[in-house]
């Protein structure tokens, strides 16, 4: 068995113009296609073939890096494109909004704390919300790590994810990160937040 890069549920001039339609064909054929690929010639042959993407992760550990940096961004994007959307954006609603306001006390404080995280991650990596224990958190990881690995400092299920490689956002906003965590809010699938919250 291996892993397949996922079909996008929106056409790449979607999310236009908060992330351009050049920065998503090149972020999904290239750099996403290239993660996979690389994942399915690293465990060619062994026992990773048989297991879950999940299942590597929490046993990361245990694999040659180029495992952990490509199964992180097959994974890690997987994630990504589920939570955008061209009908995105707004303030979350129902059991994700009340867990929320109980962890960061307003959604603006929330988001606030996610952008931060998101802009002073040194380098290349993502910014994360997740759930552990029932308790909401933001976190954020360098190059392809996830809060599913074992080797990640805080661990938790994530329920969002930003990619804050210079690959998400170089085209259209070069240096300036903050105006691209900026437009994200406007593309925030909160429906698929929730799912993830719920499952
Ligand atoms: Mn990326």
């Amino acid at each position: 068995m291996s892993f397949e890069l996922p079909k996008l549920k929106y056409a790449y001039d979607a999310l236009e113009p908060y992330i351009d339609a050049k920065t998503m064909e090149i972020h999904h054929t290239k750099h996403h296609a290239a993660y996979t690929d690389k994942l399915n010639a690293a465990i060619n042959g062994t026992k990773a073939e048989s297991l879950t993407i999940e299942e590597i992760l929490k046993n990361i550990s245990g694999y040659p890096e180029i495992v952990r940096n490509n199964g992180g961004g097959y994974y890690n994007h997987n994630l990504f494109w589920n939570f955008l959307s061209p009908k995105g954006g707004g303030e979350p609603k129902g059991k994700i909004a009340d867990a929320i306001k109980t962890y960061f006390g307003t959604f603006e404080k929330f988001k606030d704390e996610f952008s931060a995280a998101a802009l002073n991650r040194f380098g290349s990596g993502w910014a994360w919300l997740i759930e552990n224990n029932g308790k909401l958190k933001v976190i954020s990881t360098p190059n392809q790590d996830n809060p599913l690995m074992d080797v990640a400092l805080v661990k938790g299920k994530p329920l969002l994810a930003l990619d804050v490689w210079e690959h998400a956002y170089y085209l259209k906003y070069q240096n300036k990160r903050a105006d691209y965590i900026a437009a994200f809010w406007n593309l925030v699938n909160w429906e698929e937040v929730e799912n993830q919250f719920l499952s």
